[in-house]
């Protein structure tokens, strides 16, 4: 099998959303996703997907950043070379693009979809072979009104899809949105699970004030309080909460991994493929959480099935994903980008079978949701 690359393809698609999804600062209505196909000389084609949720707040890059850096600076360095060569093929691309890693993590998937499907063998194979063949799944609601998230919630536990919550904060002022989340807690607490994600929004001293009062309302576990980089406010939180406090935006790279280790920074650990620049990089991070005793969670960037394909197989291929998943991200859209919508069961993700990430584009929906490529000016 000839394994040579000859071209590499982005495609830029903008997919709605169910209902509008509600971060702090930001409300997604739709989703918009670049595709990087990887296409082999001998017709083998991979895919993989850029995505951060709706825009470039979370971590600086956008899909219209990435289309460029892909398009203009790595496209060249893969021409002509096999799609095997993904370590070698990730210092190159490391050496001309600095960070960047949502956009390196939709290349790297690709190759791991193209060299996989080159010799009929699942992703996970290429990862080492599976721990499990599904996880479990939380829910994440919108920042919207105690009513509206309560009832969202409770019809979700009726049907069976998801037992436990996460809840976005950070829209309001803090009193308010601790009164509102204490209210949804309590409702939800013994039947449901309730987690809170604060992206980040808040400084250390709001955080010491109103943490202690959502760990006593009922809620399980607080997900990135304060910003990223305040690691050690992080690790102060930590110590002091009774519950777990998860890392999210302070974990992008294995040296952030080794500090929030040597910090005790958080008891858990939201692993993403997309915000660390892929399978490989996540799997190394998940085994530095593991020696440290950290177990992780599979976090989502609100992917389509072809990313929260690549996130699934990381997951079952890494033995310390032991805290479950937001892989959600294709329930939260009003069209399917698979041929195959990817299958949820018992509030549980389940491993595809078949070749490559086990999943095929529609290439018809894509063809829908195409994002018109703009005029060039005169
Ligand atoms: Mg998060």
């Amino acid at each position: 099998m000839e394994l040579t690359i000859d071209r590499l393809e982005t495609v830029i698609i903008d997919v709605p959303l169910r209902r509008p999804h509600r971060f702090a600062r930001v409300t997604m209505t739709a989703q918009p996703v670049l595709l990087a196909f990887v296409h082999t000389r001998d017709g083998i084609t991979g895919v993989g997907e850029g995505v951060v949720p709706g825009g470039p707040w979370w971590g600086g890059e956008s899909v219209e950043s990435m289309k460029v850096t892909l398009d203009t600076y790595v496209a060249p360095l893969l021409a002509g070379r096999r799609v095997d060569d993904i370590a070698s093929l990730w210092q190159d691309i490391s050496d001309h693009v600095n960070a960047n890693l949502y956009a390196k993590c939709a290349v790297e998937v690709a190759l791991h979809d193209a060299w996989a499907r080159s010799l009929g063998v699942p992703v996970h194979v290429l990862l080492g072979g599976l721990a499990r063949t599904s996880i479990d799944v939380t829910w994440a609601l919108g920042a919207e009104p105690e009513e509206v998230v309560v009832d969202e919630a409770l019809a979700k536990l009726r049907s069976g899809e998801h037992r436990t919550f996460k809840l976005k904060m950070g829209a309001l002022p803090p009193e308010e949105d601790t009164r509102r989340v204490c209210a949804i807690a309590e409702k939800l607490t013994g039947t449901a699970g309730v987690r809170v994600d604060l992206n980040a929004r808040w400084d250390f001293t709001t955080a010491k004030t109103y943490l202690p009062r959502l760990a006593a309302a009922g809620v399980e576990l607080v997900e990135q309080p304060v910003p990223g980089e305040q690691v050690e406010a992080l690790a102060e939180l930590n110590r002091l909460l009774p519950i777990p406090v998860m890392a999210d935006e302070s974990l992008r790279t294995p040296v952030d991994a080794l500090r929030l280790v040597s910090l005790r920074a958080a008891d858990i650990w939201s692993m993403k493929t997309t915000k660390v620049g892929g399978l490989r990089r996540a799997r190394d991070i998940v085994a530095i959480a593991a020696a440290a005793g950290i177990p992780c969670h599979a976090g989502t960037s609100i992917e389509t099935g072809i990313g929260t394909a690549a996130s699934l197989h990381l997951a079952c291929a890494a033995p310390g994903v032991t805290w479950g998943s937001e892989l959600f991200g294709p329930l939260l859209f009003a069209e399917e980008v698979l041929r195959t919508p990817l299958s949820y069961r018992d509030g549980a993700l389940q491993l595809p079978g078949g070749p490559g990430l086990g999943v095929e584009l529609d290439l018809d929906a894509v063809a829908a949701l195409r994002r018109p490529q703009l005029m060039k000016e005169a």
